[in-house]
C-alpha cells in the first residue's frame, strides 16, 4: 500500500468573484477588464488624501443575489473595515473589506462528481475591493504597476473545509462559474482573473475527523493549476507526515512552470492587518423590501432549470447538462420546445447544431440568426417525412444559416432536398445499384442478409439522401428476393 492511500486531503476554498459592474466598488472609474495601463483611474483609485469612497449599489445587490442563490442568511446591518498592509499595487495602503460582519452567512452549494452529489457548505460571503496589478516580466530592471484593477468590486466566497479531492474543487468552481453567469453578476472568466481562488489544504489519515495544520495556496487562476497545486501539496504533506515531520501553517505560491508550491510567507494573523471599521463609509442597512426585490432576479437557477429539463421536458441527465450549461441557451431551448412539443427533436437541434454553431463562431445566443418559427418549420419538415433527418442536419441547416430570411420549405424545394417515395424513381435507383454489385447480390441470395445495409447505403447515396428510407427498404428487399 502506498503511503498516500492512507491519507485524504481536507480542502477549504476562498473564491474571489470579480463583479461585472460598470464602475468600481467605491468610485465611478471604469471597472472593465483591460484598457491601457493606468487609464481606469482617478484620485480615488489612486488613494489620494482627502478623497472619499462611496458604495456602488450594484456590488451590494450582487452580493445579496449570490447569497440568496446559495441559501445564505443576509446580514441586515453591514459595515466595511480597513485591512491595512503595504503593497506597491495598493496605493491607499489598505483594502476596504468586511471583516467581522460579512453580508452573507452560512449557505450551501451542491456539487456533482461522476455520479455522486455532495453538499459544500458556505461559511460566508463578504464584499471587498481588488488591488492593482504588479507586472514583473515586462521590464528587466523595473516592476511595473497597473492600477486599472485597483478598486474593482469583488465578492469573496469562503467555504467550510468540506472538499476531499481536487475533483470536488473542480466541480465546485465550475458550479460557481455557472451560477455567477446565470445571476449575471460576473463573467466568471478564470483566464481573465474574474474568478480566482485560494486553496487551503491539510491532510489527515482516512477515517479521522480531526483538522490538522493547513497551508494556503494563493491566487490560483486556472482549474488545471488548482488540480496540480492540490496534488503536489497533498503529496508534500503526506511525505512530511510519514517522516514524522510537522506541516507548518504557511501561505504558499504555486508555480505553474515547475508544478510546485513554495512558501510565500508564514501565515499572517488577523491582528497583523490591524482591521478597523472604515470611517469614511456609513453602515449600510438592508431592508426586507430590498431583499425581496432582489429575490425576484435570482431565478432561474441552473440546478432548477436542469431539474425542469429532466422532469418536464423528459431529457436525459446528459442532455439536460449540456442545455442548462448556459442560461441563454437553456431559455432558448425552453421556448423552442414549448412551441413544437417535440422536446427530443428540439434538444437534438440545440445540442448538435445550434450550440456547436455558436461555439465555432463565438456568438452569443442572442446573435443566432434563425428565428424560432423557422426552426419549428425545420423540425416539422423532418417530422412530416418531407426531408430526411440526415439531409436536414447536413444540408438544410447550413442553408438556413446562409439564408436566415428564407423559409425552410422554400429552401428545401430550391435545393432539391425533398425526400421522395415515388416507386418508379426508387426502383430505378435500386436496379442500377444491384446491377453495379452482382457479387454482393449473389452473396445476399446465398444468405448474407447483412448486406442489406450496404445496399441501403448505396441507394441513399445515389439518391443524394432523398430516398424515403421505409419505402426504399421495402422495395429493396422485394427486388433482392427476385
Ligand atoms: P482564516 O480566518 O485564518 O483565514 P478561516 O477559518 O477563515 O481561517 O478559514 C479560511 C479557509 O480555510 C476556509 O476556506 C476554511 O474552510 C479553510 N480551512 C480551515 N481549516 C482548515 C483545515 N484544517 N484544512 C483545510 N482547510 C481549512
Ligand atoms: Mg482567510
Amino acid at each position: 500500500m502506498q503511503p498516500y492511500d492512507k491519507y485524504e486531503s481536507v480542502i477549504g476554498l476562498e473564491v474571489h468573484v470579480q463583479l461585472s459592474t460598470l464602475s468600481k466598488a467605491f468610485c465611478g472609474d471604469d471597472a472593465s477588464f483591460g484598457g491601457d495601463p493606468n487609464t481606469h483611474v482617478s484620485a480615488i483609485s489612486l488613494g489620494h488624501p482627502g478623497t472619499l469612497p462611496r458604495l456602488n449599489k450594484k456590488q451590494l445587490e450582487s452580493a445579496v443575489r449570490l447569497g440568496l442563490a446559495l441559501n445564505c442568511s443576509i446580514n441586515k446591518k453591514n459595515y466595511f473595515d480597513r485591512k491595512n498592509y503595504y503593497y506597491p499595487d495598493l496605493p491607499k495602503g489598505y483594502q476596504i473589506t468586511q471583516d467581522n460582519q460579512p453580508v452573507c452567512v452560512g449557505g450551501r452549494l451542491n456539487i456533482t462528481t461522476k455520479d455522486r452529489t455532495k453538499v459544500i457548505r458556505i461559511h460566508h460571503i463578504h464584499m471587498e475591493e481588488d488591488a492593482g496589478k504588479s507586472i514583473h516580466d515586462l521590464d528587466t530592471n523595473y516592476s511595473l504597476i497597473d492600477l486599472n484593477r485597483a478598486g474593482v468590486p469583488l465578492l469573496e466566497v469562503v467555504t467550510e473545509p468540506d472538499f476531499r479531492s481536487a475533483e470536488e474543487v473542480d466541480a465546485f468552481m465550475n458550479a460557481m462559474r455557472q451560477l455567477v453567469r446565470y445571476l449575471e453578476i460576473s463573467d466568471g472568466n478564470m483566464e481573465q482573473g474574474s474568478m480566482r481562488c485560494d486553496c487551503n489544504i491539510s491532510i489527515r489519515k482516512k477515517g479521522e475527523t480531526i483538522f490538522n495544520e493547513r497551508c494556503e495556496i494563493k491566487n490560483i487562476n486556472s482549474m488545471r493549476f488548482a488540480r496540480q497545486a492540490i496534488d503536489y501539496e497533498f503529496k508534500r504533506q503526506v511525505e512530511l507526515a510519514e517522516n514524522g515531520k510537522k506541516v507548518l501553517q504557511q501561505t504558499l505560491n504555486f508555480d505553474p512552470v515547475s508544478g510546485k508550491t513554495s512558501p510565500l510567507r508564514e501565515k499572517e494573523e488577523a491582528h497583523d492587518y490591524r482591521y478597523f471599521p472604515e470611517p469614511d463609509l456609513l453602515p449600510i442597512v438592508i431592508t426586507d423590501e430590498f431583499i425581496e426585490e432582489i429575490r425576484q432576479s435570482v431565478s432561474p437557477l441552473p440546478w432548477k432549470i436542469h431539474d425542469e429539463l429532466i422532469q418536464k421536458y423528459k431529457l436525459s441527465n446528459y442532455d439536460a447538462g449540456l442545455i442548462s450549461e448556459e442560461k441563454p441557451i437553456a431559455l432558448f431551448y425552453k421556448k423552442l420546445a414549448d412551441a413544437c412539443d417535440n422536446f427530443k427533436a428540439a434538444a437534438n437541434l440545440v445540442i448538435n447544431k445550434i450550440r456547436p454553431f455558436l461555439n465555432e463562431n463565438q456568438l452569443s445566443m442572442e446573435k443566432f440568426p434563425i428565428s424560432i418559427s423557422k426552426l419549428l418549420a425545420f423540425i416539422q419538415l423532418i417530422e412530416n417525412g418531407k426531408v430526411s433527418n440526415s439531409i436536414a442536419y447536413q444540408r438544410l441547416f447550413p442553408a438556413m444559416i446562409e439564408n436566415p430570411e428564407k423559409l425552410p420549405e422554400v429552401l428545401v424545394e430550391s435545393l432539391g432536398l425533398i425526400q421522395t417515395d415515388d416507386t418508379g424513381f426508387l426502383e430505378g435507383l435500386i436496379s442500377e445499384t444491384l446491377k453495379q454489385n452482382p457479387e454482393k447480390v449473389k452473396a445476399y441470395k446465398m444468405g448474407k442478409k447483412g448486406l442489406l445495409g450496404f445496399f441501403m447505403g448505396e441507394v441513399m447515396r445515389a439518391s443524394k439522401g432523398k430516398a424515403e428510407p421505409k419505402k426504399t427498404n421495402e422495395l429493396l428487399r422485394k427486388m433482392l428476393e427476385n
